[in-house]
């Protein structure tokens, strides 16, 4: 199948409230036009010296998003076009996003990442942690970026009821804190989960943003089998 014949594919099961961002780390910007050319303008990428030059290549209507762990001496380089950093896993990442943002005078969005998998070498906050900080308002001085939602990514199991266990903690984790201190706020949105394997769970489980590769460009997809 076409990158073409699986975007449509993937679009027909997506609700119209979820978007969908095209992961294309690993392939070359020939391979992204394919995409662009299909209609997609979400891509997502997770390393800094592979997103740059893309950036260069592809129409400046692309919004980019990061999705992979981000060393903070790199921020600089994507701070100028960068759309959304969904993978926001400290408050010293996030106060050095502000501060590139603010040499550009722009916004950028960012999504705070929580650990939700059994895995421990996967990055992300802890919930207990973004509610400290929450409360603590330590989020409140940084104008440049705006806070517009979560991301997540379930352990790497065949369990489907495990996997739909960790989304549906993290959307009543995304609820709650948006009950309490994002009251009002419209940029706290986005719930960003479901990937190849697991995206029509995390659909069921509140997604508003899922993170879809193998599935569009090809590559290893896993099977949940039954239980899913
Ligand atoms: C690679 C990656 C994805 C996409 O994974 P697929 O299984 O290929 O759909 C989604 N999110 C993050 C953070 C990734 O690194």
């Amino acid at each position: 199948m076409s990158i073409a014949e699986n975007l449509r594919e993937i679009r027909e099961t997506l609700p119209e409230n979820v978007r969908l961002t095209a992961v294309s780390k690993f392939h070359p910007p020939s391979v992204l036009w394919e995409a662009y050319h299909a209609g997609q303008r979400i891509f997502g990428e997770n390393h800094v010296q592979e997103l740059v030059p893309k950036y260069e290549h592809l129409p400046k209507d692309v919004e980019w998003h990061f999705i992979g762990h981000l060393q903070a001496n790199k921020v600089k380089y994507i701070a100028p076009f960068i759309h959304t950093i969904q993978s926001v896993d400290s408050l010293r990442l996030l106060e050095e996003i502000n501060k590139q943002a603010g040499k550009h005078n722009r916004k950028i969005n960012v999504f705070l990442q929580i650990h939700i998998a059994q895995e421990t070498h996967k990055f992300g906050f802890l919930y207990e942690d973004v509610e400290k900080l929450l409360s603590e308002k330590a989020f409140d001085t940084l104008e440049n970026i705006r806070i517009s939602g979560l991301m997540g990514m379930a352990t790497l199991t065949g369990d489907g009821r495990q996997i739909r266990r960790e989304f549906s903690n993290l959307h009543a984790f995304f609820l709650k804190i948006k009950n309490i201190y994002f009251a009002g706020d419209k940029f706290f949105s986005d719930l960003s989960i479901g990937m190849s394997d697991d995206y029509l769970i995390a659909i069921e489980e509140g997604s508003t943003m899922v993170r879809i590769g193998g599935r569009i460009f090809g590559g290893r997809i896993r099977n949940l089998g039954i239980g899913l």
